[in-house]
């Protein structure tokens, strides 16, 4: 039986996705044995994580200056604006470096089997957005599932009278996936929006 202490850490990391109790076990001992100032910093850093973080009042990003980084550099397209479900789904697609326009986090998608309809979601900020900055594309880059192909008609619909145009990120076979095992929808949508060899 381990120290109520450690019992008491290990319980609770073990709350964590991905992390069992033999994984929580080991962090325990492992802070254990780090001189003090580790854990220190460790418990202070979780504290912050929480307390410091916000959401971008303009894009919906989490960041820990409103507004967040991106709405606020002059450099990127402003006429742009990437509509996304998850503000970590803007820290993916930052990372590929590939899009330079601003984002939009709608915080979900439109579902009516689970109750969201559009008023849940931050669509109504979207429109708001796209008049009043003059954007020219919107970029949905929702999930391909039943709920954002249905969200992204949505907005086509909303913007469509706003004289925006409304775009969609080539859907097809993920890089360094060979093509028997990219399923069949993945392969069919591929092929559908295949583009010219250059
Ligand atoms: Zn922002």
């Amino acid at each position: 039986m381990l120290p109520g202490n450690i019992e008491r850490f290990v319980r609770d990391f073990s709350r964590l996705p991905g992390i069992g109790r033999k994984t929580s076990e080991r962090l325990s001992f492992y802070i254990l044995s780090q001189p003090s100032e580790f854990s220190k910093e460790l418990s202070e850093a979780i504290v912050r994580l929480k307390e410091e973080t916000r959401l971008c009042s303009q894009c919906g990003n989490i960041t820990d200056s409103d507004p967040c980084p991106i709405c606020n550099d002059s450099s990127r397209e402003m006429n742009v604006i990437c509509v996304v479900e998850t503000a970590i789904d803007i820290y993916y697609i930052e990372e590929t470096g590939s899009f330079k326009g601003l984002y939009h986090v709608l915080g979900g998608l439109i579902s009516p089997l689970n109750g969201v309809t559009p008023d849940d979601l931050e669509l109504n900020s979207l429109l708001k957005r796209v008049t009043g900055l003059g954007i020219k594309e919107v970029v949905v880059a929702l999930s391909s599932t039943t709920e954002g192909d249905a969200t992204a008609l949505y907005i086509r619909e909303m913007l469509e009278s706003k004289g925006v145009m409304t775009t969609l990120p080539a859907r097809g076979i993920p890089v360094g996936t060979d093509i028997q095992y990219a399923g069949k929808g993945s392969l069919a949508q591929a092929l559908r929006n295949r583009e010219e060899l250059k």
